[in-house]
């Protein structure tokens, strides 16, 4: 039960941004939606499902990871082209939320859906009893929910919703297609109203709101401690609700409400707010609002907008830079109306969740997953009750008159404890594996760490491949990591591995290149020979990697800049995650990627010429040029293919989870007999190229495209690329990377390139000088 090919109906913003992400994985989508005009004739019968890609194809963030992608989505309606369906082996309904449509829909599709298809529901809340309603056993027995969340590339919870008559083969070969081809997180949820993520989540944004206007607080103060300092997203409360949109909320708070009897009210400044119509980032403002001034926060009580005030520094600030174990006991402890609005809003959230959760879930991981995945939480609700502690939790309950749920009372000392969790039956059992991920951390507390300096680390993967990890601050690349580097490599040799992945777990970034504060601090000091030291040693560590007697496999996620793409394109094979966005800005600081990144582009665009007769090098040289001089980034492993970033034999893991193991399956197939590539021979078309590309410069600058300075920095690109200006002649990538250097340093050595330096690093921003 293999799905390649997957229906869609309803295009609008869940359907189509499901039907992107599927086409992206490489699947064969029909998206179907109702139709535009009654006459079958009409040009505009299919215009509804057509619109929806359309949207979709300039949706920001992107919903499909690259342009070719959107060729394998084919659009109908739900008139002329249903049978189209009977070819698809997933079908899922996202149409309008209401029962009668859908049961319609349903009837139509049983009497055509192939008998092996597997059928879904992205509901948000509707029963599956409800939508299952007439239909036979064959078709009750391939259908369950599958409910995404918006936007489905970004966010990584899948809450899939078996029904007690769904066939475990199908909710199996559904957990495998989402997982692996759609890289999705599952957790398996009941069939309640709001299934786990939204049940707890708009809970706890009713209730947030609630002790707000009882403290008293502000939108600035409330998002100030309700995100990060409580393991929560840096978006906190009402950043979030602005994000998914208030009108979204307030028809989710309704049906969830409407459905359990529960008190979901939102209080009045809030429905004001939808009938305004400020929902929020898709609109002219939400809970906050953006002005030419500046960000501007609703003020509840005055039902009017003030100047926002971040609520940063001070104990707050000093929390959020601990570990979560330490920094909610440091939240749970803040003195005045601060710390007493925290204590009511973490004691209210414990209460429900500890209330709900065996009505939700088979297990308290899936409700900590489906938080972590789905809402973007560092820890879910029982990691955090762990941090606050138990024994807190109980006399607070106690304290306000509440009663000590039955889960609470069955833990012997918290819910997880070494690799165990508590089961709703008060036993402890091993926390089910996230299938095919390999955790660094987990290998790291199980001993397997072979070589550690602080700055990055060297584990032990088993079967002889080793990974090793960056972990300096945002995986910037210094002295340190790169020593590491060199000890890993020789460890990795001596101990007679079959070969080395490098990768890690960081959630924002493979590596965001060297660090710059270094580089400015030795321009500063003036000490020039470090300098150029320095990146001598970079591009040596850099080559190591490709020298190296066995395979290395690079495993990129994230971002992925400047000294981190450089090591990606030097590996034997890449094995990006999908969400890579990988680039060459050292132009954007008025610099050259002077650690191989401009040599290996080269290589590779001139290379795949070499056996064409009568090439024009040129052609190759441009196209390294663009990518470098405007600082290209990709915005997915797919684009980073087709901008040349990455080879066609580099492989693409939809999941992060996967990824890794992926990495290390990549190393094992090539250890075999492996010998290190020999040094390329490089064609450098010298003097004429530099014409080129110099009249093409003063063009740009003639046209007020860019500066005097963006010209010195081309020219310093276009020189290296060009294997300077001399005759036509093969070169060894060993005197392109020596022109690298010499590039690299005349640039750091010039004011504007420094104030750029400077600049960047105060305000993370360019500057166009
Ligand atoms: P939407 O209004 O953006 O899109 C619904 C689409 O379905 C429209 O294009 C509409 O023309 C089409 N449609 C309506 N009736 C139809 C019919 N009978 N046959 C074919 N097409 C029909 O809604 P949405 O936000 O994409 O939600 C779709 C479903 O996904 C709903 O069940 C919703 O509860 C669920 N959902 C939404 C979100 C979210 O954040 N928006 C998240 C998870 C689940």
């Amino acid at each position: 039960m293999r799905v390649t090919t997957v229906g869609v109906v309803g295009a609008g913003a869940m359907g189509s941004g499901i039907a992107a992400l599927a086409a992206s994985a490489g699947c064969r989508v029909v998206l179907l939606d109702i139709p535009g005009d009654a006459d079958p004739a009409s040009p505009n019968r299919s215009a509804p499902a057509r619109n929806g890609l359309a949207k979709a194809m300039k949706s920001k963030p992107a919903s499909f990871m690259d342009a070719a992608s959107t060729r394998r989505v084919v659009t109908g309606n739900t008139e002329d082209h249903l049978g189209l369906l009977a070819d698809c082996d997933w079908i899922v309904e996202a149409i309008i939320e209401l029962p009668e449509p859908k049961q319609q829909l349903f009837a139509k599709i049983e009497s055509l859906m192939k008998p092996t298809a597997i059928i879904a529901s992205n509901t948000s809340g509707i029963p599956m009893s409800t939508l299952l309603y007439g239909r036979s056993e064959k078709f009750r027995r391939r259908f369950l929910g599958t409910h995404f969340f918006n936007p489905p590339r970004y966010m990584h919870l899948l809450e899939v919703i078996p029904t007690p008559e769904t066939d475990p083969a199908v909710i199996g070969a559904l957990r495998e297609f989402a997982e692996r081809t759609m890289g999705k997180g599952i957790v398996i949820a009941k069939d309640v109203p709001g299934f786990i993520a939204n049940r707890l989540g708009v809970y706890g944004m009713v209730a947030t709101m609630r002790r707000m206007e009882q403290h008293g607080l502000t939108l600035d103060e409330v998002d100030g401690l309700t995100g990060v300092l409580i393991g929560r997203a840096r978006s906190a409360t009402f950043r979030t609700g602005d994000l998914s949109g208030l009108d979204v909320l307030a028809h989710v708070t309704k049906g969830i409400g409407d459905a359990t009897g529960e008190d979901f009210g939102l209080p009045a400044w809030m429905l004001d707010l939808v009938a305004q119509g400020k929902l929020g980032d898709k609109t002219a403002g939400g809970f906050y609002t953006k002005t030419k001034e500046g960000t501007l926060t609703y003020d509840w009580k005055n039902r009017g907008y003030v100047p926002q005030q971040r609520l940063e520094g001070g104990d707050i600030g000093q929390a959020i830079r601990m570990p979560v174990a330490q920094r909610l006991p440091a939240a749970k402890a803040l003195g005045g109306a601060h710390g007493a609005f925290l204590r009511d809003h973490l004691l209210d959230a414990a209460h429900y969740a500890l209330t709900l959760a065996s009505q939700l879930s088979y297990d308290l991981v899936a409700i900590d997953r489906a938080m972590e995945w789905g809402y973007g939480w560092e820890a879910g609700p029982f990691q955090v009750m762990d941090a606050l502690g138990l024994d807190w939790l109980r006399s607070e309950f106690a304290a306000r008159g509440q009663t000590i749920p039955p889960l609470l009372e069955s833990t012997k000392g918290s819910f997880y404890r070494d690799q165990e969790h508590l089961t709703y039956q008060g036993t402890y059992e091993p926390i089910p594996a996230i299938p095919g991920r390999i955790s660094l951390a987990g290998l790291a507390k199980a001993g397997r760490v072979l070589d550690d300096n602080g700055l990055a680390r060297l584990i032990d993967l088993g079967d002889g491949v080793a990974c090793f990890e960056f972990r300096s601050k945002m995986n910037t690349l210094g002295e340190g990591v790169l020593k590491g580097l060199e000890s890993a490599l020789s460890k990795v040799q001596k101990l007679g591995f079959n070969g080395m992945v490098i990768g890690n777990e960081d959630p924002r970034a493979f590596s965001v290149g060297a660090d710059l504060s270094l580089v400015a601090f030795a321009v500063s000091a003036g000490a020039w020979d470090d300098v150029a030291l320095s990146c001598k040693a970079f591009q040596d560590s850099v080559m190591s990697v490709r020298r190296a007697p066995f395979p290395v496999v690079i495993a990129p996620a994230g971002m992925t800049l400047g000294g981190g793409a450089e090591f990606t394109l030097h590996a034997d094979a890449v094995q990006a995650h999908a969400e890579t966005y990988m680039g060459l800005v050292e132009a954007g600081v008025g610099l050259l990627p002077g650690g191989g990144g401009t040599k290996e582009l080269l290589v590779r665009f001139t290379s795949e010429l070499a056996n064409y007769e009568e090439v024009d090098y040129f052609a190759a040289v441009k196209r390294a040029f663009k990518l470098i001089a405007f600082a290209t980034t990709s915005t997915s492993a797919f684009e980073a293919r087709a901008q040349g970033y990455l080879r066609n034999s580099d492989r693409i893991s939809m999941n992060r989870d996967h990824q890794l193991a992926d990495a290390k399956r990549r190393v094992l197939d090539l250890a075999p007999g492996y010998l290190p590539p020999i040094e390329a021979s490089v064609r450098a078309i010298g003097r004429e190229g530099m014409g080129n590309l110099e009249y093409a410069l003063w063009a740009a600058k003639e046209g007020g495209q860019a500066s005097a300075h963006d010209v010195r920095v081309g020219r310093a690109i276009a020189y290296v690329l060009c294997g300077g200006d001399g005759a036509p002649r093969d070169v060894t990538e060993q005197d392109i990377l020596d022109l690298e250097r010499e590039q690299f340093l005349s640039l750091l050595g010039t004011k504007e390139t420094q104030e750029r330096i400077a600049y960047t690093l105060k305000t993370g921003k360019p500057l166009r000088n």
